[in-house]
């Protein structure tokens, strides 16, 4: 039996998600609830998406030309989750409505951590979320940190990690957002809040972050090093995040790459839906070891990396999946996710 799912809020992350679950045969979209009738909810009703929205939006979205299916509440009735994909900080406040209509609960990274019982990452931390009544699925930093760490510590004694984050300003279709000319520090102090969200996953691990946003609309990119407690090779660091789902690598000298532009031309000539980055992208070349630190680059899609992560949550808070590899392999597979960037 699919499992039923509904979304709220059919914004950058959540029209990402509806597309991701219609891909999944052991789940459905039984529909999505829209605010606004703009030209997102043409999208959502263009693919099929059933609509619902609130008793006195209705005619707005009718006059538009958008059938209306019913309200949040109807649309609780009939599914197992609800996927909440609101802006950041509001989810939080539909928190009592899901809870009444007695359905699992999947945030965003934009609510704080307190409005779920699990803050996930498929491949930190699936196991806790099995059977939980709500989970927040971390933000896009968040997300690409702790792949990341999470894959080298499995497998190596890592004692500290001091991430460098450069941030998009804003997301491409956000015309209302900056900066436009200027580094900002985003925020000004160290550490960054990204250290204490890696936290919610990890627990107390040694981290610093700091963040800048720079006036770019593609993708994040992460500087870090990883300080251990024992040697290691850089090769068996290589062979160690190529062993870890979700995380690809591109080599800078056979491709040619070395800017989060030409990553996006790639995704786009792979003809992935609205060029879209799925994985940790890792440049092989920046991948080095000195003494006990190991440091490397990688580059974020904002808008993407967390889609898989979402459904993955589903499998896990329904306990339809309970181990992780097998839900993350099936995800993988349904977004045609890959190990590396611009390689045969
Ligand atoms: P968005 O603004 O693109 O989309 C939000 C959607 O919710 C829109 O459809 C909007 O119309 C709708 N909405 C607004 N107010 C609403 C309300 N009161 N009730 C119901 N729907 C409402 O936002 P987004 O970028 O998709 O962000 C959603 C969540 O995902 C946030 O928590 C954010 O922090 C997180 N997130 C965003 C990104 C990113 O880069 N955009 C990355 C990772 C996580």
């Amino acid at each position: 039996m699919s499992v039923r799912v509904a979304i709220n809020g059919f914004g950058t992350i959540g029209k990402r998600i509806a597309d991701a679950i219609s891909k999944q045969n052991d789940m459905i979209l039984v529909g999505v609830f829209k605010n606004r009738p703009n030209y997102e909810a043409y999208t959502a009703y263009s693919k099929g998406y059933p609509i619902y929205t609130s008793r006195e939006r209705a005619g707005e979205f009718e006059k538009r030309g958008i059938p209306v299916k019913g309200t949040l509440e109807d649309l609780l009735k009939s599914v197992d989750v609800v996927i909440d994909a609101t802006p950041s900080k509001v989810g939080e406040s539909y928190r009592e409505i899901y809870g009444k209509a007695g359905v699992k609960m999947i945030f965003q990274g934009g609510e704080k951590a307190s409005v779920a019982d699990v803050s996930f990452n498929a491949i930190a931390n699936y196991e806790k979320a099995i059977g939980a009544r709500s989970v927040r699925v971390v933000s896009c930093n968040t997300t690409g940190l702790v792949r990341i760490i999470s894959a080298l510590s499995k497998s190596l004694k890592v004692e500290s990690v001091r991430a460098y984050i450069v941030r998009r300003a804003a997301d491409p279709k956000e015309i209302g957002r900056g900066p436009i000319n200027s580094v900002v520090l985003d925020p000004p102090k160290i550490p960054s809040h990204h250290a204490e969200d890696v936290k919610t996953v990890l627990g107390d691990i040694d981290i610093v972050t700091m963040a800048v946003a720079v006036p770019t609309t593609l993708m994040h990119t992460h500087m870090i090093t990883f300080r251990l407690g024992e040697k290691v090779t850089r090769q068996r660091v290589i062979d160690i995040l190529m062993e870890t789902p979700r995380i690809a690598l591109v080599s800078s000298e056979q491709s040619g790459i070395t800017s989060t532009a030409e990553l996006v031309e790639v995704a786009r000539d792979m003809g992935r839906p609205r060029s879209d980055i799925y994985e940790n992208v890792v440049w092989e070349e920046s991948i080095s070891v000195s003494g006990n630190e190991i440091h490397m680059i990688q580059a974020i899609h904002q808008e993407a990396i967390v889609v898989p992560e979402n459904i993955d949550a589903v499998r896990a808070i329904t306990s339809i999946e309970k181990d992780w590899r097998k839900s993350v392999a099936k995800t993988d597979y349904s977004l045609g996710v890959v190990k590396a960037f611009a390689k045969p």
